[in-house]
């Protein structure tokens, strides 16, 4: 059996030892603006200190107020909320943990109507120039920074973590690529970097010396005119010296156009990066991104590329995560499977923070699983996403759950969309509701495609019908034709289309079927690195190659769609730029306002702008939506049966697997 010694040890930091390996990074999850805001925080945290986090930072808080991100009314700097953040830091402790306040000064980043930069450069991600801050009131920032960690140490935090990078203020001041000042702040490294260090250097001042500061570096900017190697090393010595006690990693500047957390990158793929800090100082290092399961954080700790690793969203999926690591239960663990769908896309647009695979998560104090009443007999149909969440809830709670599934496999789509490159993860989530489904002795019939008359004989309290969809077949004549393939068929393995295929339809199982069929798992940081231009031993600024990098696929695709709106805008705002770009990369062909119509021998018969065209393909592969499946429904109505429709089967349009977890979960706490 695998052990995680490693990251299992204690960390000795001098005035303070860590109980294990495990951080929690900072995440900004809306809470931070919510009614009963700092309850709902407090409980948050705790449950993740409970769960064996030994340190956790919190969502970032403006030294001042030109600082702030901007998300909302309600953002809050340190002044005047020290009494309410004692709620959180006494939550924390109470579960033997320890919690860090996170600094973050936003820069050109606020979305605020005055943002305020080194120099007055707007950047890519944000509609407002910012305006370039006067010698004075840098040295206020300094003193602000010094003075919000002074509240914080008031307030109970046993530290702060100083954001610089991401690209935020203090990168903004590091990098020639935002800092044209020409005074003593800008100019040559030796400049750009003061700003950074007397940060560092005030803040320790304030608070003193047994008191944690973490400085989070930017080990790889990925952005032109970022810093190079020799600086990103000479600023950890410098921040050393200045007084920081840990060194937090940060990777990609939010402007960079290269995905740093979704799913396409391989599992600890910049370990690699902070493995130079390490090399380069004395003070404990911590490794970050694309770390959701012990074994990646016991590799990197054990081969010596981190003292520590920082999860972030992981905790979100699971807040015992190192909790079940201590105690073995490493089956047990509800894995993040980076879709960044419950999270960053929702605090993208402004609301609250949750999970995918966690819907409990961010809402502690407002949904609780309670023992049911009084137990009862209840069918669950269908074995994916929404089945599996209630099936495991019901179970939970107390019910006697008998689960049927038609096919020999627990999960649905999932098995599906885990064909995907860069959703092998989704695997995890199946994995996950298996050891539930174990825990809570559910009774699992699989190969079983149950019929209304057998739900109904049986006698049931309650059916939950959960089987999902019908995929849609568009009436298209030819369609029947053998060249044309159902999504399903393709991503099972059981039809293999030809060198020249044509997509119908270019909704999210559309992006992910060209992705399949053009795209690539990659196996290491170096072929991540090789398809995104990352230059792994080079000393380029930023860490980027100067070459753009294009992977033209051999099979050739057409993407096609009705609507002539802008390719992919139903995908994740955080993740589909670069599933479109990796899509372009590879000579993808997005073929919009398409009216389909014939198929045949020939290929794919369209009118796109009033012209008729052939695509010329061997294989059409239909992706068209679809309908749901809930053919038991009326009977057990008819049969008097309480029957209860989620997930799919529920309704077709726009599901996916957020909606279908969170409903089964909630059915479940109802019944
Ligand atoms: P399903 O997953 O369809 O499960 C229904 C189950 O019921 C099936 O296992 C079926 O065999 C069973 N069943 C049906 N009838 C019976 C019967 N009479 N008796 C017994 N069993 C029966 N969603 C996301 O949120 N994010 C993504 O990134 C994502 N990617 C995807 C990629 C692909 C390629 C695909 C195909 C889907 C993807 N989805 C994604 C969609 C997501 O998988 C679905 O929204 C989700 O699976 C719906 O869950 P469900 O439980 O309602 O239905
Ligand atoms: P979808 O996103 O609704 O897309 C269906 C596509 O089919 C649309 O692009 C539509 O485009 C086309 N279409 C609809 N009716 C058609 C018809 N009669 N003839 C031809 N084309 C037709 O559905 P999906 O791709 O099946 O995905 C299902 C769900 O899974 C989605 O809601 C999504 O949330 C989820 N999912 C998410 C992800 C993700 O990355 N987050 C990935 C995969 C799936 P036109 O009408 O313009 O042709
Ligand atoms: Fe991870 Fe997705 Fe949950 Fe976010 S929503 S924490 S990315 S599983």
């Amino acid at each position: 059996m695998k052990t995680y010694t490693s990251c299992l040890q204690t960390l000795d930091l001098g005035h303070v030892v860590l109980k294990n390996r495990f951080m929690m990074g900072s995440m900004h999850t809306g809470l931070e603006e919510a009614e009963n805001g700092f309850q709902r925080m407090a409980a948050f945290y705790a449950e993740r200190a409970a769960g064996g986090a030994a340190l956790i930072v919190t969502g970032g808080v403006s030294p001042n107020e030109a600082g702030k991100l901007g998300l909302g009314p309600a953002e809050r700097t340190m002044v005047s909320m020290v009494d309410k953040h004692r709620l959180i830091t006494d939550a924390v402790h109470q579960h033997d943990g320890k919690i860090l306040l996170q600094l973050l000064h936003a820069g050109r980043y606020s979305k605020h109507d005055s943002p305020v930069a080194p120099s007055p450069i707007q950047s890519p991600i944000n509609r407002i120039t910012p305006r370039e801050l006067a010698s004075d009131e840098i040295l206020q920032t300094i003193e602000d920074f010094a003075s919000s960690a002074l509240l914080a140490k008031q307030a109970g935090y046993d530290g702060v973590e100083i954001m610089g990078s991401e690209g935020y203020l203090i990168s903004q001041f590091l990098a020639a690529r935002t800092n044209h000042r020409e005074d003593e702040w800008g100019g040559n490294w030796l400049k750009r970097k003061k700003f950074a260090l007397k940060v560092i250097d005030k803040v320790r001042q304030a608070v003193g010396s047994n008191w944690i500061i973490m400085f989070r570096i930017s080990v790889l900017d990925l952005v032109e005119g970022g810093l190079t190697q020799d600086e990103i090393l000479d600023l950890a010595r410098d921040a050393e010296t200045a007084g920081a006690s840990l060194l937090d990693s940060g990777i990609g500047w939010h402007e960079s156009r290269v995905p740093t957390i979704m799913g396409s990158v391989p599992h600890g793929g910049f370990s690699w990066a902070t493995r130079r800090l390490k090399d380069a100082v004395s003070i404990p290092v911590i490794a970050c991104n694309r770390i959701n399961h012990p074994d990646i954080a016991e590799d990197i700790i054990s081969k010596g590329d981190a003292d520590m690793v920082s999860m972030a969203r992981p905790w979100l999926a699971d807040g015992a995560f190192a909790h079940k690591v201590q105690n073995g239960k490493i089956e047990s663990i509800n894995t993040c499977i980076a879709c960044n769908q419950a999270c960053l896309d929702l605090v993208f647009v402004g609301k609250e923070a949750t999970c995918l695979v966690n819907p409990r998560a961010c809402r502690e104090t407002l949904i609780n699983i309670q023992p049911a009443r009084s137990p009862k007999r209840i069918a669950v149909v269908g074995a994916g996403p929404a089945g599996l969440s209630c099936a495991t809830a019901l179970g939970e709670r107390g019910h006697r759950v008998t689960m049927f599934e038609a096919s020999s496999n627990l999960g649905g789509q999932f098995n599906l969309a885990a064909a995907i490159p860069g959703k092998d993860d989704y695997r995890q989530t199946v994995r996950y509701f298996q050891q539930q489904l174990q825990q809570y002795n559910v009774d699992v019939r699989l190969d079983r495609h149950v019929s209304a008359a057998t739900l109904i004989e049986s006698g049931f309290d309650e059916v939950v019908l959960a089987t999902g969809i019908n995929p849609r077949t568009p009436n298209i004549p030819g369609i029947d034709g053998p060249n044309v393939m159902a999504y399903a068929e393709v991503l099972s393995g059981q039809s293999i289309p030809g060198r020249r295929v044509a997509i119908i339809g270019a909704g999210g199982i559309g992006f992910d079927m060209a992705e399949f069929l053009v795209g690539t798992t990659h196996e290491g940081p170096e072929d991540f690195a090789n398809e995104w231009g990352i230059g792994l031993s080079n000393e380029m600024p930023g860490g980027l190659l100067t070459e753009n990098v294009l992977h033209e696929a051999e099979r050739k695709v057409f993407l096609c769609q009705r609507n002539d709106q802008r390719f992919g805008r139903t995908l994740g705002k955080s993740t589909g730029w670069a599933l479109r770009i990796s899509l372009e990369k590879r000579g993808i062909n997005f073929i919009g306002g398409a009216r389909y119509i014939a198929i045949d021998e020939q290929g794919l018969h369209i009118e796109q702008a009033g012209e008729q065209k052939i695509l010329a393909v061997d294989t059409i592969v239909v992706c068209a939506g679809q309908t749901e499946n809930r053919d038991l429904y009326n009977e057990l109505i008819a049969g008097a049966v309480p029957t209860h429709l989620i997930g799919g089967a529920d309704l077709a349009a726009e599901l996916d697997a957020k909606r279908a977890i969170e409903q089964g979960l909630l059915l479940a706490n109802k019944l």
